[in-house]
């Protein structure tokens, strides 16, 4: 191990929400890319702990535990396009970079302070009919593997699709390149009066009115502005400034906009939210919470599951039926919609989805009513986000590739070096 930078009790001990403590053997940090080699190569067993936002086991191994946080580094090619960054660089860097440079990428996750590498593991989303997962727009990897060399696989070349959501057990990837498209500005409303009438009748008409829309709910009745019952909560809708529909139109189907609203509780603290009603760079607009405060509520958990899209209707009322067992443990839940894409174990993978999250209060009740919307949801092909908390086995037929992704996993690494209980509870090993 000499010549390593380790720090015995150095690293985060739990992740960012601090509910799950990491199991490991070690904690390492190496220096650059060639220490993050020897790393590997020396170790049996490794795991990589991205910026600790997800809320499972994926980093725990009883080997070394690897931070990247020193491989932190963003290339935006403007001629071709393209941003490359390290396997350590936050969103939060790569993204003013890309935007300077007159790019952009067509969406993000609601947040920028989380690894870019870790994002792509776990098939982060953010929302839109027309956005896939933020992992698609990976170009190439550069993974090292158990040996120690370093792999690049481009998109188009065998294999590339079942690398990107790689779950960390597909090598350690120490730069991402990412296809840009030309800037864009974005200007987001807050709808507080969708009712469940409008909502059940036709998800897609809601959740289809922008580039952008999320559905923020307790799945109860929501005071209407103006007068009743029957709201579903706050449906932020973020609009592309060059591509908007008329807002008469918007409003005809989701009630008036207002932007200077603060929003109800379902979001957390307003200080702590991107602004509304005013239009800027895609980057300030698309997070729901800007890189200079802390997202979320803080301490909680997380859970979610992608359904197809035409079964929106159906898993929606199913949750909504739960909702008096929902309230005592939920904070807020979030509805939104992500594009089809052909990345193996993406949880959009082939099909247009409607992903259903719950942030959870971090209290022990909320194990039984996670399993009882994993029960509600069953009857809809239920994906679980791979980042988040899930209870039940995971159906792996639901994933057309998962038996390829497998193949390729043993290939790649035949001794396990990547594997972790995590990838043992999935039946991914
Ligand atoms: C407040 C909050 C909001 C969120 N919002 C969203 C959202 O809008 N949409 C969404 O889809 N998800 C969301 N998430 C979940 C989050 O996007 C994922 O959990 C994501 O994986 C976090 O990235 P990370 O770097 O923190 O990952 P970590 O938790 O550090 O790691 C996650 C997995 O990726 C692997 N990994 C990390 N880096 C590498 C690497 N370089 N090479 C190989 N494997 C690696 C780890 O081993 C682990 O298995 C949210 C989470 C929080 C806390």
């Amino acid at each position: 191990m000499s010549g390593w930078t380790t720090a015995a009790d150095g690293g985060r001990e739990r992740n960012w929400s601090g509910n799950h403590r990491y199991t490991r053997g070690a904690f390492v940090e190496p220096a650059d890319l060639d220490e993050l080699r020897r790393v590997v190569a020396g170790s049996a067993r490794v795991r990589v702990l991205g910026t600790a936002h997800s809320f499972n086991e994926g980093p725990d191994t009883p080997g070394s535990q690897v931070s990247l946080a020193r491989l932190d580094h963003v290339r935006v090619d403007a001629e071709a396009g393209t941003c490359t960054v390290g396997g350590g660089t936050a969103y939060v860097t790569a993204l003013p970079a890309m935007h300077e440079a007159g790019w952009a990428l067509p969406n993000t996750g609601s947040l920028p302070h989380i690894s870019v590498a870790g994002a792509v593991s776990t098939g982060t989303h953010g929302s839109g009919v027309g956005n896939r997962v933020v992992p698609s727009s990976v170009t190439a990897l550069s993974v090292v593997l158990p040996d120690g060399d370093l792999h690049t696989v481009r998109r188009g070349e065998p294999g590339f699709g079942g690398m990107v959501v790689g779950l960390g057990a597909t090598g350690v990837i120490a730069e991402v390149e990412l296809a840009l498209r030309p800037t864009y500005d974005v200007v987001q409303d807050i709808h507080p009066g969708v009712t469940w009438e409008t909502l059940l009748a036709d998800p897609l008409a809601v959740l289809g009115a922008g580039y952008s829309v999320s559905v923020f709910t307790r799945w109860r009745d929501e005071p209407v502005p103006g007068g009743g019952e029957g709201a579903v909560g706050d449906v932020i809708v973020k609009h592309r400034t060059d591509d908007r529909r008329p807002p008469e139109e918007v409003e005809a189907l989701l009630g008036p906009a207002q932007p200077d609203r603060a929003p109800s509780a379902l979001l957390g603290a307003d200080e702590h939210l991107t602004p509304r009603g005013s239009v800027g760079p895609w980057y300030t607009r698309l997070p729901h919470f800007p890189p200079d405060g802390d997202p979320s509520f803080g301490h909680e958990d997380q859970s979610e599951w992608f359904v197809p899209l035409g079964d929106a209707a159906g898993a929606i009322a199913a949750v909504r039926a739960l909702e008096p067992l929902l309230a005592p443990v939920l904070s807020t839940s979030e509805l939104r919609t992500v594009a089809a894409d052909d990345l193996w174990l993406s949880g959009s993978a082939g099909r247009h989805s409607l992903a259903v999250h719950f942030t959870w209060r971090d209290v022990p009740e909320r194990w039984a009513v996670v399993a009882a919307v994993e029960e509600a949801l069953a009857p809809f092909a239920p994906r679980p986000h791979w980042g988040k908390t899930f209870t039940r086995p995971v159906d792996l037929g639901l994933w057309e590739r998962a038996g390829d992704w497998v193949t390729q996993r043993r290939a790649l690494d035949p001794d396990g070096c990547f594997t972790n209980a995590y990838l043992e509870r999935l039946g991914l090993v």
